[in-house]
């Protein structure tokens, strides 16, 4: 660590990655020249637009494993830095620093005031009294090593000469917005979109629009992946925790698939099928003389029982007392395994990501360094790490820049 007043740290990229990395640099080298680089006239612009408006900061996950669980990519390398700082420190930091928080029921934390405006103003404002520069409307173009261990950014106009550089460009929807990394050496994985709702063009179901289950299971036919939780039901198909879940989970899979797949869905979650078929005979003991399409046992909303039934081919007069053993058979496999064509995906608006980015490999884990470009650290969505929806993407995002300003100054 340099203590001179020139060492010199860019950070590239004005999201949240990069503020929390600055603000870090400067925490731990006060002296450090800090100066924020943004291609864009528009600083946290995503952290603005975040969790419908109101930024969803992260998760309240109660523990490391659980946490872990929210990352298809980047899991494994994600925990020892989890160490370093996790979700708790990051709600301590938002609150030591005047944001009150709450958590909602699903574990999604939010800032008190429910406006991502407060979040944007803190970093900014916590930025500027460290002392850190910024640059907007600054786009980095290449990076070159000058002199044995600083570099050049390239911008356009006068180049930045740096110490370190810590790159937090964010997500790359296309392999070529990243190829002036990979000629440092570093290897990029294929990005492709990550957190979607799935579409069912003419699908009856589309007609129940706004209708949810509170715990629905969710299979990738040909596959061993699931997914639990809500599921709400919408005008071009499904949505809801669940299929976001199953879209982070699938994504590469279903990007080979062209997004044209079969899902299975099991509306009463992970209840066994004991457990239906115990309800059903209970129901049609105790309740024999009810009509079917008036009375469920389950927890599913009228209008989607009615639909599973007429599935089913049931009667509208259906007594639960005509079931049958064949009747029973049929509705345990409609409530276990009713399965639907998705043809395509619609991008949902509160929170998307990309899956892909600057290869894990490239980067030591422990630091945030590249292997290939000594000097140079990566956070953010840039890297090949993304997580489900709640919070889990701002949370890689102010880990990963923890820890690579920390040990960048
Ligand atoms: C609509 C929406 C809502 C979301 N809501 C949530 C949420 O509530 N909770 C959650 O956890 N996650 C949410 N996410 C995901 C989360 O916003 C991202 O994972 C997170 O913002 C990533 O931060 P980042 O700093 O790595 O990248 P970004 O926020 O994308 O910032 C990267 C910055 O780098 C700049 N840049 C790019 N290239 C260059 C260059 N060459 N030179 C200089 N600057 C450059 C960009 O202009 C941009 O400002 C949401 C995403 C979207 C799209």
């Amino acid at each position: 660590m340099s203590s001179e007043q020139d060492f010199r740290i860019a950070v590239l990229g004005g999201g949240a990655a990069g503020f929390f990395a600055a603000i870090r640099c400067k925490e731990m080298h006060p002296h450090a020249d800090v100066v924020l680089v943004e291609a864009t006239g528009k600083l946290l612009s995503k952290v603005k637009v975040s969790g419908g408006g109101r930024c969803n900061v992260t998760t309240a996950a109660p523990d490391r494993q659980f946490l872990l669980q929210g990352y298809p990519r980047g899991s494994r390398q994600l925990k020892g830095l989890f160490h370093r700082f996790d979700n708790h420190d990051a709600m301590d930091w938002f609150e030591s620093k005047g944001v009150e928080l709450y958590t909602q029921e699903d574990g999604r934390v939010f800032p008190i005031s429910d406006n991502s405006q407060t979040i944007v103003d803190l970093l900014i404002d916590q930025a500027r009294e460290c002392g850190v520069q910024i640059k907007s409307r600054t786009r980095v173009s290449a990076l070159e090593q000058s002199g044995s261990s600083s570099w050049t950014l390239q911008t356009g106009s006068t180049p930045i000469i740096a110490d370190k550089v810590i790159i937090c460009i964010g997500g790359s929807p296309k392999r070529s917005g990243l190829e002036w990394l990979e000629t440092l050496g570093h290897d990029i994985v294929d990005p492709v979109p990550s957190l979607f709702t799935f579409n069912m063009p003419g699908n009856p179901i589309t007609e129940l629009t706004g209708l949810s289950v509170p715990s629905a299971m969710v299979s990738l036919i040909g596959t061993k992946l699931h997914s639990s939780g809500p599921l709400l039901i919408t005008h071009w198909g499904m949505s809801g925790p669940a299929i976001l879940k199953m879209s982070a989970l699938a994504a590469r899979e279903l990007a080979d698939m062209e997004y044209t797949f079969e899902i299975r869905i099991r509306w009463c979650g992970d209840k066994p099928e004991e457990h239906l078929r115990s309800v059903i005979t209970e129901t049609m003991r105790s309740s024999g003389g009810k009509q079917m399409y008036s009375y469920t046992p389950f927890e599913i909303p009228k209008r989607l029982w009615s639909f599973l039934l007429g599935k089913c081919d049931f009667r509208s007069d259906h007594h639960w007392s005509d079931l049958g053993k064949k009747g029973i058979n049929k509705l345990v496999d409609m409530l276990m395994n009713d399965t639907y064509n998705v043809q395509g995906k619609t991008t949902f608006k509160e929170e998307f990501v990309t899956c892909g980015g600057i290869s894990l490999q490239s980067v030591n884990m422990k630091t945030m360094e590249s292997k290939t470009a000594p000097g140079i650290y990566f956070a953010g969505e840039v890297l090949d790490i993304d997580g489900i929806t709640g919070g889990y993407n701002f949370q890689a995002a102010w880990t990963t820049a923890y820890v690579a300003g920390e040990l960048a100054s």
